[in-house]
């Protein structure tokens, strides 16, 4: 089963995370709990009214582990580099040492473990990264402060993490991957039941609108 290493364990890394492991890919996430969500409070999060980022932060870890990844609190990794068939990551704890397929960068602005992949930078001095996240290291995904001068918000870097994993998941899939859930099935039998009363005022209707007698 191909290894999904994930560095960082803010809105960026658990939201590759969770993508991943929920569609089946072996997924780890090392932290060390230094997320700017804890000096956040949020009212411009999709779905949240208002919110401690702290709290946020409990409900992204309880998400993952939720779909069983394997999180490592305080621990920091010390190096990642390519290897001929993906990546070696060093951890602090007694001298780790572990391999992954794809690795995501999801450190916020601590842009250190960058510099032994090598990637492309752009002129204002960020990992050059396309929509996808791809950067010119293959399996590489650079996220959040890391490939953007500014914007420094938990949507976008959300955005970002979920962006790397569907790359991730594209290519495990061999075609475009779209994490795509429907409703519970008793919802979705009675909105199919009640379709045909919902739809008929305009298929009784003429293409200008007026009702078909
Ligand atoms: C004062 C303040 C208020 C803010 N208010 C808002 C707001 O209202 N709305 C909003 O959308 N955004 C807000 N933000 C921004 C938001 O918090 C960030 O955009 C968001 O947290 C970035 O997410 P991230 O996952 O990219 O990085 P981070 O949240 O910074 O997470 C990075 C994680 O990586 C870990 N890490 C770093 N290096 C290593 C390593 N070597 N090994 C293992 N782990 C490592 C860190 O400990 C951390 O947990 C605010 C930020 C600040 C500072």
């Amino acid at each position: 089963m191909p290894e999904v290493l994930v560095i960082g364990g803010g809105p960026a890394g658990l939201r590759t995370a969770l993508f991943t492991a929920k569609n089946g890919l072996d997924t780890t996430v090392f932290d060390t709990d230094e997320t700017w969500m804890h000096n956040a409070h949020l009212f411009n999060y999709p779905g949240i009214g208002s919110a401690d980022g702290s709290n946020v932060r409990v409900t992204l870890r309880e998400q993952v582990d939720d779909f069983d990844v394997d999180r490592h609190q305080e621990t920091p990794v010390t190096a990642v580099s390519p290897t001929d068939d993906g990546f070696v990551v060093e951890t602090a704890d007694a001298d780790n040492e572990y391999t992954a397929d794809y690795v995501v960068l999801a450190t916020g602005a601590n842009r250190e473990l960058t510099d032994e992949l090598d990637c492309v930078c752009t002129d204002e001095e960020v990992i050059d990264a396309d929509v996808t996240m791809e950067t010119s290291v293959e399996d590489a995904y650079p996220t959040g402060a890391m490939v953007r001068v500014e914007e420094w918000q938990a949507v976008i870097s959300t955005g970002d993490g979920a962006a790397a994993a569907l790359n991730i998941l594209t290519k495990e899939n061999g075609e475009q991957f779209h994490d795509f859930d429907v409703p519970a099935v008793d919802f979705l039998s009675t909105w199919l039941s009640t379709a045909s009363a919902r739809i008929r005022p305009y298929s009784c209707c003429s293409r200008s609108g007026t009702p078909i007698a």
